[in-house]
């Protein structure tokens, strides 16, 4: 394996090595069969047992009860965003949603194309700075479900604890699923795109409750049913089987680390370096109010737009990629998935120290 620089891509994100390596292996040759694992049938016996093996994997680490339905699909999670009010909301039907963020406003535009759809919070004017809390919003009891995004990858706010509400939870977790233990049960549907704490783009993992795939109303194409494809196994058409394969690879690297409670562990130490450098510098400063940070994506401003270009260019130089914040907030952000080292955290922070020194 070539030198590798410390990547804070937001996503596709970076990879623990040892699945880029065994990926490697069997992108050439997949155990001995004399072909790569993309260029197998999806409905071989060796395929077959790869896409049960994640899903077996998935069931154990997320502690995922019978009751739910594992898909993998393609479209990415903007995809969902459309196929959770088809599948979910009638004519006529009501839901709730909170506007946390980019994500969360893309979802609610696609919802209200499907049904009544009420805004049960907004951070919007303080520039997402927040998620809310408890006693800040109300759930309509007519809901079908409340809709929010655990984490908000551009603004790097997360829910520490998740809504609880009489209607059942929809939960948009792409940028940190596994990365914390939680109980799904008051869950209907969660989803999450792979590419930033799963493995690589192109598969979008949907858990939802069996008793929910019935709501889909009859004229619904096929292939925008969950149904279709919780009765199929993932396998109504061709899945996206090296990005399926890969998110086994990356379960497997999970569960030898210890599951979540080892991971999350290591991601409250990695976040904490972060935000204690930001706290204790007099030159940085948090974009995500404090009882809001997340632990996988980290905002943050200096004093000036130039130093911001000035720091991200001086950090790309010594193997620091991929901080410059989203366009739609500027400034910086490091996101430090699951896969992130500690290494190039603890080397983030030593830069943060010299360049604030220095300016
Ligand atoms: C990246 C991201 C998305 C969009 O994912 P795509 O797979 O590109 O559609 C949606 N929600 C959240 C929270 C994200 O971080």
């Amino acid at each position: 394996m070539p030198e590798r620089i410390f990547n804070f891509s937001p996503g596709p994100a970076t990879l623990p090595p040892e699945v880029l390596r065994q990926a490697a292996r069997d992108i050439i040759n997949y155990r001995d069969l004399g072909m790569s694992i993309i260029e197998m049938s999806h409905r071989s016996k060796p395929f077959m047992a790869v896409v049960d093996e994640a899903e077996r994997l998935l069931r154990e680490l997320m502690d995922i009860p019978a009751n739910y339905k594992v898909l993998f699909l393609q479209g990415g999670a903007s995809t969902q965003f459309a196929m959770v009010p088809m599948n979910l909301l009638g004519a006529g039907q009501k839901a709730c949603y909170l506007n946390t963020g980019v994500w969360a406003k893309k979802a609610i535009k696609e919802a209200k194309l499907f049904g009544e759809i009420d805004v049960a919070y907004s951070s919007e004017g303080e520039t997402y700075n927040h998620v809310p809390a408890a006693g800040d919003y109300q759930v309509d009891p007519a809901a079908e479900y409340l809709y929010f995004v655990s984490n908000n990858t551009i603004y790097g706010t997360q829910f520490q604890s998740f809504p609880s509400a009489h209607v059942p939870l929809v939960c948009d977790m792409s940028s940190d699923i596994l990365s914390r233990p939680f109980d799904i049960r008051p869950f209907g549907l969660v989803f999450a795109g792979a590419q930033k704490n799963m493995g690589p783009a192109g598969v979008t993992v949907v858990i939802v409750r069996e008793d929910l795939l019935d709501r889909a109303p009859d004229n619904l194409p096929t292939m925008f049913k969950y149904r279709t494809h919780a009765d199929k196994g993932s396998m109504f058409n061709t899945p996206p089987c090296f990005a399926i394969y890969t998110v086994g690879l990356v379960l497997q690297w999970l569960r030898d680390l210890g599951g979540l409670a080892a991971i999350e562990r290591i991601n409250r130490e990695k976040a904490a370096l972060l935000y204690d450098a930001i706290d204790r510098l007099d030159f940085y400063r948090g974009h995500a109010r404090p009882e809001s940070r997340s632990l996988m994506n980290v905002t943050f401003n200096l004093p000036t737009p130039e130093l911001e270009a000035k720091f991200i260019k001086e950090a790309t130089a010594l193997g620091l990629d991929g901080l410059k914040g989203h366009r739609s907030v500027g400034g910086c952000r490091a996101s430090i998935y699951n896969a992130f080292p500690r290494q190039g955290v603890e080397k983030l922070v030593e830069f943060m120290e010299k360049f604030a020194g220095n300016n």
